[in-house]
């Protein structure tokens, strides 16, 4: 049984068919409603990396409705830029007057505001950003890779992630994995040969590894990037701590596979100075403040020649969706947010042994789960 199934069978919480697609009732005319809700994601497995180790996760939901159309957005709070699903809701109710008033097909016009107007919460930008795109693209009636002049057969394969747990647990994943053709894996303990040592006894399979800042010491971070060279992996994410660009550099010259920068990448401005020290940057919709930045920090990487990957948080399929319309930019995908929890409100982007599968519908193209 692929995870889609499995999902399916699994009984899936209460509260996830109330939600479905939850519009607020059409105002008529071109009235306009705006509407937050905080959703508690729930987990399949309790999932660790370096900073954090949960059972469920909460993510800032907005609907976003003019003239009989709503668009759905969302973002996932990162409690490494001090940001959680209570502020980033705060946030957009901070310019729901801004939006209200708005012509949603200035979009980048109120984006720019939007930016000017909310320091930080890249997560409650996030949410607006989508939700403004997928009613765009519906208006429109395209697909918002369409919107973007992109060819849905060029997606990625998509990685599915394994989290840090104990050897056992970490082998009844890759297990259950079965039907992706490339893993990711964290790192950044003191676990870490055990932990990809427990996934390569039971597969053969192209991996990558995450290790989340995890490594303090420069000679550490060359000695485990060589060693997992040596066991099949393709590249490595943020090694190293973001601000320690000297000595990731210093480990860039001594290893063979690429570095891609993660925490170290939030926004298109920081691109520039990563170019020395990384081979690529991981593009996040939650860490960019949604699609319209993602897609300039993507453009801008490809025209530096660095890498680009799409990567995500826990999520439900807004999000994943979102990243997964701009993923024919993407080197390398990590878009498995959505594949991670078991009360999804949506479909959306679907993954057939590996390869992401866009929606056809205008806008994000979302149904109700
Ligand atoms: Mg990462």
């Amino acid at each position: 049984m692929n995870r889609r199934n499995f999902l399916k069978t699994a009984s899936v919480a209460p509260a996830a068919a109330s939600l479905a697609l939850a519009a607020p009732a059409a105002p008529s005319g071109n009235a306009t409603a705006l509407t937050t809700k905080i959703l508690r994601l729930n987990l399949q497995h309790t999932w660790t990396t370096t900073m954090s180790s949960s059972q469920y996760r909460d993510t800032l939901h907005t609907t976003f409705t003019r003239g009989g159309i709503t668009g759905h957005g969302e973002g996932a709070p990162i409690v490494r830029y001090h940001e959680d699903a209570a502020s980033a809701r705060k946030a957009v109710e901070s310019v729901r007057d801004l939006l209200i008033a708005a012509d949603p097909m200035q979009f980048a016009k109120i984006m720019a505001e939007v930016f000017r107007r909310i320091p930080g919460e890249w997560a409650g930008k996030a949410a607006i950003d989508i939700a403004l795109m997928d009613w765009v693209g519906q208006k429109l009636g395209i697909p918002l890779y369409s919107y973007f002049g992109l060819d849905p057969k060029d997606t990625p394969l998509t990685t599915f992630s394994i989290g840090i747990d104990t050897p056992a647990i970490t082998k009844q994943k890759t297990l259950e994995a079965a039907d992706y053709p490339v893993l990711k894996v964290k790192v950044g303990l003191a676990t870490d040969e055990a932990t990809i040592e427990a996934v390569r006894s039971v597969t053969k399979k192209p991996l990558r590894v995450d290790a989340n800042e995890g490594w303090k010491d420069k000679e550490e971070a060359v000695r485990k990037i060589n060693w997992l060279e040596k066991m099949g992996v393709e590249f490595i994410e943020q090694p190293m701590p973001a601000e320690m660009l000297e000595e990731t550099r210093w480990v860039r010259s001594r290893v063979h596979i690429p570095i891609i920068a993660d925490e170290a990448c939030q926004h298109a401005a920081d691109i520039p100075k990563l170019r020395e020290c990384f081979d690529g940057v991981n593009v996040k919709l939650d860490k960019s403040g949604g699609m319209l930045e993602a897609w300039r920090m993507l453009e801008l990487a490809k025209s530096l020649g660095m890498k680009t990957m799409l990567g995500c948080m826990i999520s439900s399929s807004v999000t994943v969706t979102a990243a997964a319309h701009l993923s024919p930019l993407a080197d390398y995908a990590d878009l498995d947010g959505n594949l991670l929890i078991s009360n999804d409100p949506f479909h959306g982007v679907r993954v057939e042994h590996g390869k992401l599968i866009l929606p056809k519908g205008p806008g994000l193209g979302l149904t109700a789960a």
